[in-house]
């Protein structure tokens, strides 16, 4: 095994990196540096974070500029603002002992005064997010004609965020005589097209097979119904009492909400995505990073490309869209050579998903069985007994109070106080899992693939035969319909709007011409009706009421008869809503009936033939 002096890396770099505990180059290091300490050579290197490309591109970055002279002879391009900071810092710990070396992260979102301030006292290595470069270059205070490497880390990433254009502008600043380093964690034609465009005789190096996921990662899979997502998520969180992970969620919306949730059932969660600003991002990431904070919920781009040591796991609150970011999900785990897993809470629907992964990465999911409430309780339960038995007593500072401890717990024997200790801090969840509802499994038979259908959020629905809300939630029947415009954006709004303090979660809308039900959780009903109910939408007073009870706000809600003749209405308009068609539907089914109820055969589990021919067979015969 080679080591980092046979590699050809200064005395002055191995000295810092030995102070950051690496021993031995890994394996991606062993193939780039050596090659990018040569002349003139290009490079593209498939390599997830976690393999030690940054130190691959940037030790021989480092070492081959030169500190002594004040011009730019280095640009890192990296996706994200989080990850222009890591690479900023680890460079930093890398370059401790260059002297006279300047490294500067330069990233959107930020003031740039300071920035231009930095770049003016001139820098030797600019790790710069595209757009904010380029507003630098254009303001005259980037100069790049001296720069010798051109680094693209994430290059898939980048190119995924649109930042093509971006990237062809600065290639334009370059002078020709220089290398390019092209960092990918996938291959993609968009990636193979840059190559082709700005990489000359390069060497392809692939870490692991192309496209591999980590090779320390398991991964594992749960189907649940979409409704059961959440609960799903803490009964796994709570099975692995000391996880320390990321739940990659796939809007902003779902990452904050999920977040707040976890938040108010009292786990230690924070959330990560582009609508907080870059302080509470910082903040965030700083707090993850220091293990004080022990869930990440966040967006794929929020946290692309960042090196947390030691998470434990990934989540995938629903499984992404394309298989890429599958690979950058479940590569944040499994880092420098430690196991690792990743989690998905799916639905039935996103199982073919699965399968796609599972081909792409060459390894098998596991199909898990969410664990049991006894399961979690005895899981806590022993972590509990664990950090007792580890707990150091520091006898001198707790000398002054042994006695009215003593004094207090004096009639009670051991096993009472052990039973009252551990019911003090693990009691919070013998309490939750004594009630806890049933998680079950779907079938993939039709009637799950039809409760999936109905399990999305604020999902306007396709014509429910039943009026029945979905278990958990309430009815509630509001008098605004598409008339007034109250669609489902706007009904969201109207709640967000008048229920100050949360986001108001929303189950099946049934969306009328008049007015419309929308089902909140059991325990938002009161609240919801209270705060809508006499508010006005344009110009109209809002009614709003259950719909389960029609005594209650009778005036705004129609009776059953009058709803029904109202569906019916619009159904005979053409309107092509659901509910028209199920309007529609309910009425032949009447009629079918009416049909066969007088007529002199009996339905034997076959369907009777009802064309003219059929009818002419069964009419009686005249004698
Ligand atoms: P990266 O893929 O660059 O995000 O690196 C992943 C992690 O591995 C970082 O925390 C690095 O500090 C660490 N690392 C990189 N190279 C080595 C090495 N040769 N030995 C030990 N740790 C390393």
């Amino acid at each position: 095994m080679k080591t980092f002096e046979q590699l050809g890396v200064s005395e002055e770099i191995r000295r810092a990196i030995e102070e950051l505990g690496f021993e031995q180059p890994m394996p991606v290091q062993k193939e780039v540096i050596p090659y990018l300490l040569g002349n003139k050579n290009d490079v593209i290197a498939l390599a997830q974070t976690g393999t030690g490309k940054t130190a691959a591109y940037g030790l021989p970055v480092l070492q081959k500029t030169d500190a002594e002279a004040k011009t730019t002879q280095a640009v890192i391009l990296s996706p994200t603002r989080e990850l222009c900071l890591q690479i900023a810092d680890d460079l930093n710990a890398f370059a401790k002992y260059i002297h006279g070396l300047h490294i500067v992260p330069v990233y959107g979102g930020a003031d740039i005064v300071p920035q231009i301030r930095q770049l003016k006292k001139g820098v030797q290595v600019i790790v710069a997010t595209p757009g904010r470069l380029i507003d630098l270059i254009n303001r005259g205070v980037a100069q790049l004609d001296n720069v010798r490497n051109i680094v693209l880390d994430e290059a898939d990433e980048m190119l995924n965020m649109g930042f093509s254009e971006s990237i062809n502008a600065i290639f334009e600043q370059l002078p020709e005589d220089h290398n390019t380093l092209l960092f990918s964690a996938t291959m993609s034609k968009e990636i193979e097209k840059i190559a082709q465009q700005y990489l000359h005789d390069y060497k392809e190096i692939v870490v692991g097979s192309r496209n591999e996921g980590a090779e320390h990662v398991n991964h594992i899979y749960y189907l649940v119904h979409s409704k059961d997502k959440y609960l799903a998520l803490k009964r796994i969180v709570d099975y692995y009492p000391r996880i320390f992970a990321i739940i990659f969620c796939r809007t902003k919306l779902e990452t904050q909400e999920i977040a707040d949730k976890l938040i108010k059932d009292g786990y230690n969660a924070e959330a990560l995505h582009g609508d907080l600003s870059q302080q509470q991002r910082d903040l965030t990431m700083q707090k993850f990073r220091q293990h004080t904070v022990q869930f990440l919920v966040a967006t794929d781009v929020a946290a692309r490309g960042l090196d947390v040591e030691d998470l434990t796991h990934v989540i995938n609150y629903g499984l992404p869209d394309d298989i890429e970011s599958y690979t950058h999900r479940s590569g944040r785990t499994g880092r420098a050579g430690k196991k690792g897993t990743s989690i998905s809470i799916i639905h039935t629907k996103e199982k073919w998903k699965v399968r796609q992964i599972e081909k792409q990465i060459g390894k098998e999911f596991v199909d898990g069985t969410l664990p049991t409430p006894e399961e979690i309780c005895k899981k806590q339960l022993y972590k509990t007994m664990d950090d007792i038995m580890k707990t150091d007593i520091d006898e001198e500072q707790i000398a002054p109070y042994m006695d009215d401890i003593n004094r207090q717990f004096e009639y009670l024997d051991k096993e009472d106080l052990i039973k009252k200790m551990v019911a003090v801090t693990f009691g919070k969840f013998l309490e939750y899992y004594k009630n806890a509802p049933v998680i079950e499994k779907p079938t993939g038979k039709r009637s799950d693939r039809k409760d999936e259908k109905g399990d999305r959020k604020g999902r306007v629905s396709s014509g429910r035969r039943s009026h029945e809300a979905e278990a958990g939630y309430r009815r509630l029947f509001i008098n605004l319909g598409k008339t007034d415009g109250f669609y489902p954006g706007e009904i969201m709004q109207f709640l967000n709007h008048h229920i100050h303090g949360s986001k108001q979660e929303v189950g099946h809308i049934d969306l009328l011409q008049k007015f419309c039900y929308i089902e909140v959780p059991e325990g938002d009903a009161e609240k919801v009706m209270n705060a809508i109910n006499g508010a006005t939408y344009k110009g109209r007073e809002v009614r709003c009421n259950d719909a389960d009870e029609g005594g209650h706000g009778r005036s705004a809600r129609p009776k059953a008869g009058a709803e029904r003749r109202i569906a019916r209405k619009e159904a005979r308009k053409g309107d092509n809503g659901s509910r028209g068609k199920q309007a529609r539907h309910g009425r032949e089914k009447e009629s079918w009936r009416d049909l066969i109820k007088d007529k002199p055969f009996k339905l034997k589990g076959e369907i009777p033939d009802f064309s003219e021919e059929g009818w002419a067979r069964r009419r009686p015969k005249k004698k």
